[in-house]
């Protein structure tokens, strides 16, 4: 039994779902690398860091942030 006291306390909207992270594999030339960048909010959108390196200039502006070209989602470049 639980008393409401009015506590901000809520369980976490975010379920883990494993423990270590996977990448899928890179959307532009389908291979598994151990790191690819990742879309945040689709998740779907991967893609490693020499195809990322060959289609920044479509991707980012500022070399700050990149463009998910699926959800237009904008996630940082240059922080994993
Ligand atoms: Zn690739
Ligand atoms: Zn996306």
């Amino acid at each position: 039994m639980e008393a409401s006291d009015g506590s901000p306390k809520r369980p976490k909207p975010f379920l883990k779902r494993r423990k270590r992270r996977t990448y899928p594999p890179c959307v532009a030339c389908r291979q598994s690398k151990s790191f690819t960048w990742t879309c945040r909010r689709c998740d779907t959108f991967s893609m490693c860091q020499t195809c990322m390196d060959d289609n920044l200039w479509g991707m980012t502006c500022n070399n700050i942030t990149w463009t998910c070209p699926d959800c237009g989602h904008e996630n940082s470049y240059g922080n994993r």
